[in-house]
């Protein structure tokens, strides 16, 4: 689903369009011209990422022209299907250098696979296949995918190791927020060893001094434009020594 002339989504599940896997966040593609990137690939539950590649050529995008996977965090929704993608499509793979230890070796005690399990968010025989990552990202770091060029933002609070990414497009700014900051200026805090409220405030002030037109997250609603309001939402409650309202 072409969204502008930088973006598509390609997948997401329940939380989503409907357009994978239920329990996939968006998949996104980045279309720099030149190549394709693919960001946060969804669950890879067995047949999702054949929907996702169909998803890309009925949109008429090549999916041979994906050259770089972009993970923005460690969680199963986004990266479960990056060993298959990372296979199919022979792409450079780009995570934090925090998370990519955890990626490569597969620990799903690190992701918080084993609470997540437990408590009913993704299938009991489901299992993490382990990753490889080329380059390991960390704050101001920047990615070229074409004419488009992003900037790594270290934004944990909702897990350790999660990115965010400032993006120069066409003609328009993005921040692609991943699970960071969602639509009404929500948060998505977990009852898991590295969801932290301090620098879950810290990330949201740090990315509320970006400009920035499109609000593009992992899940729900995307912002085209105003997208900046959002995050000023959450500072707000943050600032006043608040929770933003949840998610969950
Ligand atoms: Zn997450």
């Amino acid at each position: 689903m072409k969204l502008t002339h930088d973006l598509y989504v390609v997948g997401g599940g329940r939380f989503g369009f409907g357009l994978s896997g239920v329990l996939d966040c968006h998949v996104f593609v980045l279309d720099g011209g030149s190549e394709l990137a693919l960001i946060d690939p969804g669950l890879g539950m067995p047949g999702d990422f054949d929907t996702i590649l169909d998803n890309m050529r009925q949109d008429g995008l090549d999916p041979k022209r994906v050259r770089k996977l972009i993970l923005t965090h460690y969680h199963c929704d986004h990266i479960g299907a990056a060993a298959e993608a990372q296979k199919r499509l022979d792409v450079e793979v780009f995570s934090s250098r925090f998370a990519a230890p955890v990626i490569r070796s597969g620990d799903e005690k690190a992701v918080a696979l084993d609470v997540a399990k437990a408590a009913g968010f993704y299938p009991q025989d489901f299992h993490l296949p382990p990753c490889p990552v080329d380059r390991e990202l960390v704050e101001g770091d920047v990615i070229e995918v074409g004419d488009l060029k992003l900037t790594a933002y270290e934004t944990p609070g909702h897990c350790d190791g999660h990115l965010s990414f400032h993006m120069q497009g066409r003609d328009r700014t993005y921040l692609l927020g991943a699970d960071l900051v969602f639509w009404g200026g929500r948060i998505l805090l977990q009852n898991i060893h590295d969801c932290r409220i301090d620098a879950y405030a810290s990330s949201v002030f740090k990315v509320e001094k970006l400009d920035f037109d499109a609000l593009v997250p992992g899940h729900l609603q995307i912002s085209l434009r105003y997208g900046k309001e959002h995050v000023d939402k959450a500072a707000a409650y943050f600032r006043q020594l608040g929770v933003p309202p949840n998610l969950l």
